[in-house]
């Protein structure tokens, strides 16, 4: 009995776009318009990266600001 079919199945993977199995031309999507599509979100800051530097910085500052807030709710 060949279970070749379900291993394949399995290995199967769909497009993160549109849910219909991938390409292997375009994986990991299943054509040039759901790659483009999965770029234009880059482009456009879909999948936006916060800077941590920036985000270490602010923190040192809020830290004293938090301290003076709190004297005077004492
Ligand atoms: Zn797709």
């Amino acid at each position: 009995m060949p279970d070749a079919d379900d291993s394949e199945r399995r290995a199967q993977a769909v497009c993160p776009i549109c849910g219909k199995p991938t390409e292997t031309r375009w994986r990991p999507f299943c054509s040039k318009r759901c790659a483009d599509v999965d770029l234009h979100r880059w482009l456009s800051g879909g999948y936006v990266i916060p800077a941590a530097e920036e985000a270490g910085e602010d923190a040192g500052e809020n830290a004293g600001d938090e301290r003076d807030a709190d004297t005077e709710r004492g």
